[in-house]
């Protein structure tokens, strides 16, 4: 399938259907699976064999649609989360641990912010974050001996910076390690990060991939190509034997194609249990099918909201790289060249007080902790997702106390420019 283009693996890749059999994707609702003898299995528990026995671990519904994410990224293994804090979560674990470290951008999701500053923190995991814009020497002062993977986010929510890939893998290949890019804004349509040296890529797929704000759920994929024996100092959860699988050593038995995302479901899956359900993992399938085509009108919409307010005599400034005075318009045409998203931010001149007169003036757009829905939505994130953030915090993510972040829709460009205008002039 990863010969396919991109449109063509939305809608038909990760599940081939046999003959006289389901054309759709079936929902396997099963928490296990029966075996003829003990040693079948056993042989599954030893990763001897490929299979499935207890949905925790694997179901063949999410694997199917986890192999059409991999194949929209051009990665060589993937795995569901029950949601995109949780693949976050995974990624990083799975190679960090007590005593270790973290680069990562500061320009990303709140969310995220809070899991690795505060909750990974806890577990003796510290991260230097960095401005998306910095230079390499200040990317490359940020690291430690014990650092064990660099962070970033494609298009950041909700700052829509947009991170220089080729950058921080360069920086991060020099000590060793692996970027990770949760590349949950752009999703592959847009770009896909292991073209630019990017080794692994996280999604929150209750965004676009989902489309319709059906389904919470999160995606890991890895590109096959870090080289964990070569840092095998760095990564003894990877390149040493697992006590709790007999021995096994994922880098060896897996290959560099199969051992992050083996251990990831076999260690991390196993013991904290963040499963998407295969309910789950079928609305989010068709979210995917069509995610192509629903991509192409959310950038058309953002692009037409975002230069309608750059002209609005209201409107103090405008985030959206696809405007050409967009300080990130030109890393936006070499990483997204199809269009960036429809998610706009921006500040009104009256700043706070004036956003929250906007945002209840609106018709069409509903005030939600959500984006990339089929709905037009939008929110102000300081006394919202990024609540928990301190007003310095605030400011180095990129996100002052009066932005709106608005999450254009599939509906008319001219309806919501219209909505958008009444709002605007107290219409
Ligand atoms: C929403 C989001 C997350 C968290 O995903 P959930 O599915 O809400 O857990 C992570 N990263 C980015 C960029 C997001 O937008």
């Amino acid at each position: 399938m990863s010969n396919y283009r991109p449109e063509t693996i939305c809608v038909q890749g990760g599940y081939t259907p046999g003959n006289g059999e389901p054309r759709q994707i079936p929902i396997i609702q099963s928490t296990t699976f029966k075996y003829a003898t003990s040693e079948d299995m056993g042989r599954l528990f030893d990763l001897e064999a490929s299979g499935y026995f207890y949905s925790r671990l694997q179901n063949p519904t999410c694997d199917a649609v986890a192999a059409k994410i991999c194949a929209l990224e051009g990665g060589t293994a993937a795995m569901l989360t029950s949601s995109g804090q949780a693949a976050n979560f995974f990624a990083l674990f799975n190679i960090a641990s007590c005593g270790d470290h973290i680069v990562a951008s500061s320009s990303i999701y709140g969310g995220t912010f809070n899991l690795i500053s505060v909750t990974m923190a806890k577990m003796g995991i510290e991260t230097t974050f960095v401005s998306p814009d910095c230079t390499e020497e200040e990317l490359n002062a940020a690291f430690r001996p014990n650092t064990r993977a660099v962070f970033g986010e494609t298009i950041a929510n909700p700052a829509l910076t947009v991170l220089d890939i080729e950058k921080f893998a360069r920086a991060a290949h020099g000590h060793g390690v692996p970027l990770i890019v949760d590349n949950t804004f752009a999703t592959p349509v847009g770009c896909r990060p292991f073209q630019w040296g990017a080794d692994i890529v996280t999604h929150s797929t209750t965004k676009y991939m989902d489309g319709h704000g059906a389904a919470v759920g999160g995606a890991i994929v890895d590109s096959g190509r870090f080289d964990w024996m070569a840092h095998a100092d760095k990564f003894p959860g990877l390149c040493t034997p697992d006590e709790s699988y007999h021995g096994i050593t994922y880098a060896e038995k897996f290959g560099k194609e199969g051992a992050f995302i083996t251990k990831c479901t076999a260690q991390l899956m196993r013991d904290f249990g963040c499963t998407q359900s295969p309910q789950s993992a079928f609305y989010l399938n068709l979210g995917l099918e069509s995610l192509h085509v629903r991509m192409a009108r959310h950038c058309e919409n953002g692009q037409a909201v975002a230069e309608f307010l750059a002209q609005h005599p209201e409107v103090e400034t405008v985030h959206y790289c696809g405007l050409p005075e967009d300080p990130y318009h030109t890393l936006a045409q070499k990483y997204l060249p199809n269009g960036s998203c429809g998610v706009v931010s921006f500040e009104l001149k009256g700043g706070r007080p004036a956003a929250e007169r906007f945002m209840s003036r609106l018709k069409l757009a509903a005030i939600e902790t959500h984006v990339a829905d089929a709905r037009t939505c939008c929110l102000n994130p300081a006394t919202s997702t990024h609540r928990q953030m301190s007003e310095e915090q605030l400011a180095a993510a990129g996100i002052p106390a009066g932005l709106i972040r608005m999450s254009c829709g599939l509906e008319s460009k001219e309806d919501l420019i219209e909505d958008i205008r009444q709002a605007l002039e107290g219409a």
